[in-house]
């Protein structure tokens, strides 16, 4: 079998730089990967990264990359780190940002050339280095497969995958020139959508293969109701388009060896003592009361309508519950002030990785309202963690939760509640069922055992991958 040689290009990386699940993603497959293949992760290099923790140096290699008419200096970095490595583009309009993609509200004007120097960038590593297989990660990369079809002397084959088809990268007419496009792309069956000029269609078009991150949102995004303006667009790229569900580093994702953790555990005595810190730490009350969790970006995705609206009637049950994220300020304004009001809710806002793991180790239900969901990563957490996941059964959810009432101790995956509808009504069922169930230990435990057990890791889906690269090749 031929050994692939890889490069995966995300523009976030855990533990470098990191806005959502790309960054686990873009960490945890190349790891798992690099045990069957030859990695090199490409990223930008933000200047919020730490070099030096990291251990981050240049390599020497600096030049001038063209691009349209314009010349924009780049400095190559690099690292190692659990047998794949990493190189880190520098170039001060891309990496000279405070945010990776802009502030909660909007993307920076200029993402389009700053993402357009990655693109551009990437092709300078595929022309000087073999490669055999170059795996693209939504918006921000996908330039590439176009840029190679326009330039023969590359055979590296393409996967384009797509983690999430709301961040579609698409901009004024305007940028084609500055990003040196030829016209002839600018057409319905390439990168023109509505007008503007759409990233997104570059990598659905011009790769060799596409994937979501879930088989039902491979499904989902062929309809108008997931398809995001794409739908039609992907019906006819639907012959190279597979699924394949997210894993989770499981040493990164591990109670019993999670180093943030005040007491690690492999079982649910050790879990209730995480329960207790947390509790006592943030001044709730109630060790036998039912927590809830949220953790996630506060963005309408992720059901934060939903959320808000139902939680006023949420925090008067018997129960406690916490919110962590960021996101926007309309959503942070109005938790505060529902918060405010309850004492046994709070709201952590901004991003904390050590929080995060704390509350997956003290949580009793980790709630995901999402409108759609391509797979999402917290319900794997939550079962590593001894948390029942209660979800939206859309996307990755659909493919990941089992409903607790199909509970079978024989299978090899997770359990969770999972309710369909976005009525009010259809969130608070789904929660009373979950108190219900709370109130039964003898029912609940062995289901979170059996969840604890369960095998999250990349192993199953970075076959997968393999397997789609070798597909690329044919
Ligand atoms: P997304 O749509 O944001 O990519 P995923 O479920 O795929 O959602 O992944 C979310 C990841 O980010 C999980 O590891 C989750 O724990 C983490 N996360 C989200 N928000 C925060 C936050 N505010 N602080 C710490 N970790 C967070």
């Amino acid at each position: 079998m031929v050994k692939e040689s890889v490069l995966f290009a995300s523009s976030e990386v855990y533990p470098f730089a990191k806005s959502g699940g790309l960054a686990d993603v873009s960490h945890s497959l190349p790891c798992a990967l690099a045990k069957e293949c030859d990695v090199c992760v490409v990223m930008p290099l933000y200047r919020f990264i730490d070099r030096e923790k990291f251990g981050i140096k240049p390599s020497g290699k600096t030049f001038e990359i063209l691009i349209g008419s314009n010349a924009y200096p780049i400095q190559w970095y690099e690292c190692r780190m659990e047998g794949v490595g990493y190189r880190f583009v520098y170039s001060p309009l891309l990496s000279e940002k405070e945010y990776l993609y802009g502030p909660p509200e909007a993307g920076y004007e200029d993402n389009a050339i700053r993402f357009g120097i990655f693109n551009y960038v990437i092709m300078e590593l595929l022309k000087n280095e073999k490669f055999s297989i170059a795996h693209l990660n939504d918006w921000q990369c996908a330039l590439v497969p176009l840029l190679i079809k326009s330039n023969p002397s590359i055979r590296t084959k393409t996967l384009y995958t797509i983690h999430n088809l709301a961040y579609q990268g698409t901009f004024e007419p305007s940028v084609m020139e500055m990003l040196g496009l030829d016209e002839v792309h600018y057409t319905l069956d390439g990168i023109e959508f509505y007008g503007q000029v759409s990233f997104m269609k570059a990598g659905i078009a011009y790769s060799d293969r596409i994937n979501t991150v879930s088989p039902t949102y491979a499904q989902e995004i062929l309809t108008p109701e997931f398809g995001c303006g794409l739908e039609g667009f992907l019906q006819l790229h639907r012959g190279k388009l597979t699924g394949i569900v997210n894993g989770i580093d499981t040493d990164h994702f591990s109670p019993a060896n999670d180093d943030t953790l005040k007491v690690p555990y492999t079982d649910l005595k050790g879990k209730r003592a995480n329960k207790s810190g947390y509790l006592k730490e943030n001044k709730l009350k109630g060790i036998d009361k039912a927590l809830i969790v949220f953790i996630g970006r506060l963005t309408w995705q992720k059901g934060m309508d939903m959320l808000i609206s139902i939680l006023p009637e949420l925090a008067r049950l018997e129960c406690n519950i916490a919110v962590l994220g960021e996101g926007e300020i309309r959503y942070i304004e109005s938790l505060e002030s529902i918060g405010s009001e309850y004492p046994n809710l709070r709201l952590h806002c901004g991003y904390d990785e050590t929080l995060a793991h704390r509350l997956y180790a003290a949580a009793d239900f980790v709630f995901m309202p999402s409108l759609f969901e391509p797979c999402g990563l917290n319900q794997l957490i939550a079962f590593a963690y001894g948390a029942l996941p209660v979800v939206r059964k859309v996307g990755g959810l659909a493919d990941t939760v089992q409903p607790i009432e199909a509970f079978d101790p024989k299978s090899e995956g997770g359990f969770g509640i999972t309710f369909e509808g976005s009525d009010e009504r259809d969130v608070l069922n789904a929660i009373h069922r979950a108190f219900e169930l709370y109130a039964q230990k003898r029912v609940l435990n062995p289901i979170l055992r059996h969840n604890m057990e369960c095998d999250f890791s990349w192993n199953e889906s970075a076959k997968g991958y393999l397997n789609l690269y070798r597909m690329c090749r044919e």
